[in-house]
């Protein structure tokens, strides 16, 4: 089940490496300072992005199979849900005490 997700691990680790990469050729081209300046501010951008695909990612998962919500929590996403109608700790996409699907996160 996990094969599933490996792939889009991997284009993250990819898109890092490459917003990395850019960084490092504008360092070379425009000068430290603003080859830096840029470097920051595209790697906060790639952190944003990747940020914004693994919500989509996890919602569209989330809400399709159990396992793949595992799977991706495993994946060393550090995001605790509680359960909206009970309060209790949500494991998974489903509630394990009272079986609802509503959920909130934890930041
Ligand atoms: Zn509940």
């Amino acid at each position: 089940m996990d094969s599933s997700l490996k792939p889009v691990i991997k284009r993250q680790v990819i898109f890092v490496g490459a917003s990395l990469g850019a960084g490092l050729l504008l360092t070379y081209f425009f000068g430290f300072f603003v080859g830096m300046a840029a470097n920051v501010a595209i790697f906060v951008a790639a952190i944003f992005f990747i940020r914004w695909r693994q919500q989509k990612a996890l919602r569209s998962l989330g809400l399709g199979s159990q396992t793949a919500g595992r799977g991706f929590e495993q994946e060393g996403v550090k995001l605790k849900y509680v359960c909206l109608s009970c309060g209790a700790e949500v494991k998974g996409t489903k509630c394990g005490a009272c079986g609802s699907q509503m959920k909130k996160p934890l930041f």
